[in-house]
């Protein structure tokens, strides 16, 4: 740290990403990346926009709203987009939290919530999952602030019904809820239809997982008009263009390829309830997903040390390390043949 840095990030702890080492060729299953290449389509479009990129990039983002609108039954001026859906949660935290109103959300969950809140000073009301891990709403509807919850969760996969989500925009009537469903497309329910029914709930999505764009960073939030009008006064304050230009044409494609998202989506659903099925037929642990990730652990074989074990041969999963996860490993889902290697290779360990 220099001399420099403020004093009011002394405590910030930065978001740690998923490895993405570059020193040999790895099965790559600790980002949740999609295993497969983006639409064909999304590819040829970026390749004909190149030579506009002497132009600044549209700052409303207009055509990629657009898409987004007409897939999901909304009015344009209901869409936001940004630079990965990490942007939009971060403007959620500037646009709605401040001193008096703080930031609820579980204690297993996406680790960006927290160092959002410590980035901008908003205070966190942490409130524990189930025992089963399952959400605790009761515990989420006595909190004081806006509440955010990632559905299916993030690191458990769990969905949690769309009545408990109502239950809870009904509950916090004068807050915001922020529901983000990175990886609902993979078995969950979107809370679409709630968003055109309240005005304090905020749906925040990205193209990363089921749209195979993690490296395009393109994401966005659904949402009652005047709440897309505050997020947008933030991002006008602070990255007029966050979208460059070949990601808006790779957004609108990919929006529009429904049959290659669909395809790509039910392969990754496949290769989840296999490797389910056979980590469990080992003896593992396996928490029911709904996502593009199983969280599973074994008596036989430290967390840890399993995932070092698998790193040997060449396969990255995802080791977290929190409390009351250490013992488990994050598997994200591969193509078929990578699901099958990974099997082979935990028999191979224990
Ligand atoms: N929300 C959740 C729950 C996530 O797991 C992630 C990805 N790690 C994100 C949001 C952010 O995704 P991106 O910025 O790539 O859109």
């Amino acid at each position: 740290m220099s001399r420099f840095f403020s004093k009011t990030h002394d405590n910030l702890t930065p978001y740690t990403p998923g490895e993405q080492p570059r020193d040999r060729k790895y099965i790559k299953l600790n980002t949740n990346e999609s295993p497969f290449a983006p639409s064909p389509k999304v590819v040829e479009a970026i390749q004909s926009k190149a030579n506009l990129l002497n132009l600044y990039s549209d700052p409303t983002a207009l055509s990629l709203k657009q898409a987004i609108a007409n897939r999901y039954g909304v009015d344009e001026d209901m869409v936001t987009v940004s630079n990965g859906s990490d942007e939009i949660l971060a403007f959620c935290f500037m646009a709605f939290c401040d001193g008096k109103t703080p930031m609820a959300y579980f204690d297993v969950t996406y680790g960006f919530y927290k160092v959002y809140a410590e980035l901008f000073n908003i205070k966190s009301e942490v409130v524990a999952l189930k025992e089963d891990f399952t959400a605790d709403f009761d515990g989420l509807k006595k909190t004081q602030g806006n509440v955010i919850i990632a559905n299916p969760n993030a690191q458990t996969g769990i969905f949690e019904s769309l009545e408990d989500i109502e239950s809870l925009v009904r509950a916090k009537a004068d807050r915001v809820v922020i529901v983000d469903e990175a990886y609902c497309d993979f078995g969950g329910k979107s809370c679409i239809e709630l968003v055109k029914k309240y005005d304090n709930l905020i749906l925040v999505s990205t193209f990363s997982k089921s749209r195979n764009l993690a490296g395009g960073r393109i994401g966005y939030a659904i949402a009652n008009g005047k709440l897309v009008c505050d997020l947008e006064t933030v991002k006008f304050s602070f990255n007029p263009y966050n979208l460059g230009t070949l990601p808006i044409e790779a957004g609108v494609e990919a929006m529009k390829d429904v049959a290659y998202f669909e395809q790509c989506t039910k392969k990754v659903v496949e290769a989840r309830e296999y490797t389910k099925k056979e980590l469990i037929s080992l003896g593992f642990e396996v928490l029911n997903s709904s996502a593009n990730f199983l969280l599973a652990r074994t008596d036989k074989m430290q967390g840890k040390n399993l995932y070092l074990a698998l790193k040997e041969k060449g396969i990255l999963v995802r080791y977290l390390g929190d409390e009351r996860i250490k013992d488990f490993i994050r598997i994200t889902i591969g193509s078929a043949q990578e699901m099958q290697a990974f099997i082979a290779a935990v028999k191979e360990i224990l």
